[in-house]
């Protein structure tokens, strides 16, 4: 193939992602994003202008080396592609979906700075799908087994990952999961067309075929401790119990029925497949023809919201207290949102919910906002505006305002530090206050990002394997 001057690669507009047609895709539940043709893909690639300095790694937490995956796919090679990507990330068709790929390794990207940035995260998820559907699974190396046990617990991408690279490692891994599917919020979260659940699940079962036991159903801190645990074989504990405790707003109301956290709503429709409806017949109030708000701007509100939608919803509200340029969620879902029919209604915030005579919520009482100083966040606080409340028929509501951390492990683990939000203090290798004890992801971090958890498991798996060494293998004296 010839080969182009920057000047000519700088022409190449950047590709459009193929979707679905925004009023068919909001009344099924298949994925919106249909994914880059090869074509597409390599004259995509062939816009990265292969930078010495390459400061799309810089933005990208697990440091995926971009500029060589991209040359590769130009170049038609996308096999060694898939291959160059999974150096440093396990499960690039999970990120190529789901990162933020405009505030990481795109918003660094040379090109940005003239015109759109090289679509990293569309030539992941390309890659990884070419390699999947036309491969299937390639067994990574492993070591030795070396006879060593690690227990993980949760099966969200921070524990994936440190299992991955564990199992590699030669470590004999067990990840312990509460729910009875196994994915954390990629599975019990992320709905369907975004996400769809049948690549989690191959990554999983990857994982398994490596030789990662799972156990679902199983609590950690009710069924066995971490104490429990350590003192039954396993050399070192890995907790990415992730951020799963809903918070709610405290306003009057909040009891009546009708009145959701995101997670539960998600949950039932993600796990217990109400949008299949009435196959399955999942119990969860049917949104069909009725009002439903939800309350929040970031990917979980826009993933509830746009999920009533396709539920049938008559009218789909965001109710956020901010102005949109403060919304956390990713833009692409926005923009997704607004094409499927979702009315926004910005700064808001209810201040109470009513209901009728037998607890059903029936209306919420909104009040508008101005946007102050900035908070502690950075972000402009909202300000409430006297007199400017108003009532909003509404018959379901979905809080999604963020999560905060199960109290569960630390109220069984009495050694294991805490901060006042009940997060596990673990230095950035992973370290906790215990031996043998580490942590990382949403539990740490409190509500984070895929990637940012994914790292946090590879990092954790790095100093488990450091630490088990020092423990357990002869230290040698230097021969002088
Ligand atoms: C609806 C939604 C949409 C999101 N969208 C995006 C997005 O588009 N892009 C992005 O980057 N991030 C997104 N996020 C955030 C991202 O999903 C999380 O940051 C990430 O999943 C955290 O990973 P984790 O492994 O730390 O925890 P989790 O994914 O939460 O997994 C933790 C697992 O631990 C299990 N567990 C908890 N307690 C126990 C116990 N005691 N014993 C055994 N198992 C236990 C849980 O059941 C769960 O399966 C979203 C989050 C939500 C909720
Ligand atoms: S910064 Fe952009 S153009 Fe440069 S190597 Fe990375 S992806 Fe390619």
């Amino acid at each position: 193939m010839e080969k182009l001057s920057n000047k000519e690669k700088m022409k190449i507009p950047r590709q459009p992602m193929p979707e679905q047609d925004p009023l068919k895709r909001n009344t099924n539940f298949s994925e919106v994003n249909l994914g880059f043709t090869p074509e597409l893909a390599q004259k995509e690639a062939m816009r990265c202008l292969e930078c010495k300095t390459q400061h799309c790694i810089e933005g990208c937490p697990v440091r995926v080396q971009i500029r060589d995956f991209i040359t590769l796919v130009a170049v038609g090679d996308f096999l060694g592609a898939a291959r160059k990507i999974k150096e440093d990330n396990l499960l690039p068709a999970i990120c190529g979906r789901v990162c933020p790929q405009e505030e990481q390794c795109e918003i660094v990207c040379v090109t940005g700075k003239k015109g759109d940035p090289v679509a990293i995260g569309r030539l992941e998820r390309f890659v990884a799908d070419y390699e999947r559907v036309n491969v299937g699974f390639v067994k990574q190396e492993l070591k030795p087994s070396n006879g060593r046990k690690v227990a993980i617990i949760g099966s969200g991408p921070a524990g994936l990952s440190c299992a991955g690279d564990l199992i590699q490692m030669g470590y004999e891994v067990t990840v312990f999961e509460a729910l009875h599917e196994l994915g954390g919020v990629l599975i019990y979260g992320i709905p369907e067309f975004r996400l769809p659940k049948d690549i989690v699940k191959y990554e999983i079962d990857n994982l398994a075929k490596m030789g990662v036991e799972f156990i679902t159903n199983s609590v950690i801190g009710r069924t066995d401790t971490i104490d429990e645990l350590l003192s039954n074989g396993y050399d070192a504990v890995f907790v990415a119990t992730g951020a799963g405790l809903p918070y709610f707003m405290d306003i009057p109301g909040e009891n009546l029925i009708g009145v959701y956290s995101a997670n539960e709503f998600l949950t039932r429709v993600n796990l217990m497949k109400a949008y299949r409806f009435p196959e399955f017949d999942s119990p969860i109030i049917n949104v069909k023809n009725k009002n439903v708000a939800v309350i929040g701007g970031g990917n979980t509100a826009m993933d509830a919201v746009r999920t009533a939608k396709r539920l049938g919803a008559k009218n789909s509200y965001i109710i956020y207290r901010r102005s949109e340029k403060e919304m956390p969620a990713r833009i692409e879902e926005v923009h997704h949102a607004k094409e499927e029919g979702v009315i926004f209604k910005i700064l808001e915030a209810p201040t109470e919910y009513i209901g009728d005579e037998n607890g059903w919520l029936k209306a919420a009482k909104i009040i508008k906002m101005e946007l102050g100083e900035p908070d502690a966040s950075g972000r402009r606080r909202p300000v409430p505006l006297k007199g400017s409340e108003y009532y909003l028929d509404i018959d379901v509501t979905v809080v999604a305002i963020g999560n905060g951390s199960n109290p569960l492990i630390s109220q069984t683990t009495p050694d294991l530090n805490v901060n006042k939000w009940g997060n596990i203090l673990a230095d950035e290798s992973g370290a906790t206050s215990k031996e043998g004890v580490f942590a990382g992801g949403d539990i740490v971090t409190g509500g984070a990002t895929v990637i940012l958890a994914m790292g946090a498991g590879r990092n954790a798996a790095k100093t488990i394997d450091e630490y088990l060494k020092k423990k357990y293998e002869p230290q040698t004296e230097p021969v002088n």
